[in-house]
């Protein structure tokens, strides 16, 4: 595993880090992801990415992972990692179970640290941006969060480049720097281009950009069908079978080329793609086996995308 410092901050982080938001619910199968957890702390993966409502059930890959952490990580082990969870979406019924104020966040997280066994997080984070509530309160809930020891660092996602300036601002100003940003980015996503990264590099903020994998689109899963067993297929997917159309398919199999002729899996590629970015700290993957998540590993003895590979990707999704 590679390491990298997250901004200007004194924190390393692997360059891939393993996300727990879907395949470690309690209508999984426990041990498939036990088995995920295992291989990638074995490999170098120190830091596990979870948040309130991941499942499903919502909270249950939390109480899965606190189960995991129980059984198998108790101890020094507890030094040796680097646990976020975040609040900001709908959790409970009512006004005080979403959005961004102190009094969810703070609630928020009490909840997940006893789900997950925890006395505190290493990272916690604003889920979303909340026009609702003013940012100067969500940013003090994350710095008293932060001064009381329940969380180590503070973060924020899901917020775009201007609120993300105001946000960081707010952060330096109360003495808590923010550390790390978490946006969605892919070859398939890229608004972090317009400005986002930028913001990040001037106030040394790391970034750890989500769904790298654009879901499994951006790997061999799509490439011929929808595999029953794949994201696609499971009840109410997050990946929408409408979005997978014959053009997206097409580029994808141009891609999975590339892919073949560098000695890559398309999975390889796409992570190898989002690292060339330097401003981003780690790669946020996903995994439904531990043979998905070796595949992906092996993106860090990948070669650098040389400029004709570079340019000849930049051509198939500005086709699209
Ligand atoms: P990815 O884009 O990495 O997608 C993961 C999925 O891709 C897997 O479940 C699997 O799909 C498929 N896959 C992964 N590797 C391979 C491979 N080598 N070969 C074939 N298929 C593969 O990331 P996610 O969308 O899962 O998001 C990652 C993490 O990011 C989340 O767990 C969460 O921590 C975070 N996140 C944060 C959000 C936020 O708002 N802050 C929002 C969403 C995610 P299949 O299940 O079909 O096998």
């Amino acid at each position: 595993m590679k390491y990298k410092f997250c901004g200007r901050s004194g924190l390393q982080l692997p360059v891939v880090s393993l996300g727990l938001w879907q395949n470690f619910g309690s209508v999984d199968i426990f041990e498939n992801g036990r088995a995920i957890i295992h291989r990638a702390f074995e490999s170098g993966i120190t830091h596990f990415d979870l948040a309130n409502n991941y499942g499903p059930l919502p909270g249950s890959a939390e109480e899965n992972f606190g189960r995991i952490l129980s059984r198998d990580f108790t101890g020094h082990l507890r030094d040796e990692l680097i646990i976020s969870s975040k609040a900001g979406f709908d959790m409970w019924e009512g006004p005080y179970g979403k959005g961004s104020s102190r009094k969810y966040l703070v609630a928020s997280l009490d909840q997940s640290l006893r789900r997950m066994g925890l006395d505190y997080v290493d990272i916690f984070y604003s889920h979303r941006y909340d026009e609702h509530t003013p940012i100067e309160e969500t940013m003090m809930a994350l710095d008293s969060i932060v001064r009381q020891g329940k969380a180590l660092y503070a973060g924020i996602s899901n917020y775009e480049k201007s609120e993300a300036e105001t946000a960081i601002k707010i952060l330096k100003k109360l003495g808590t720097p923010c550390l790390i940003h978490q946006p969605k980015y892919s070859m398939l996503q890229r608004t972090p281009e317009d400005g986002l990264f930028d913001v990040l590099e001037k106030y040394g903020v790391g970034c750890i950009p989500y769904s790298p994998l654009a879901q499994g689109l951006l790997t061999s899963r799509y490439l011929k069908g929808i595999p029953s067993d794949s994201r696609a297929a499971r009840p109410n997917p997050s990946l929408k079978t409408a979005d997978i159309t014959q053009q997206t398919v097409d580029m994808l199999n141009a891609l999975n080329n590339i892919a073949m002729r560098r000695g890559q899996t398309l999975a390889q590629l796409a992570l190898s793609w989002v690292l060339r970015e330097p401003r981003v700290t780690t790669v946020l993957i996903g995994a439904s086996s531990v043979e998905q998540l070796n595949d992906n590993l092996q993106v860090l003895s990948a070669a650098k995308i040389d400029d004709s590979d570079l340019a000849e990707i930049e051509r198939l999704l500005s086709s699209r």
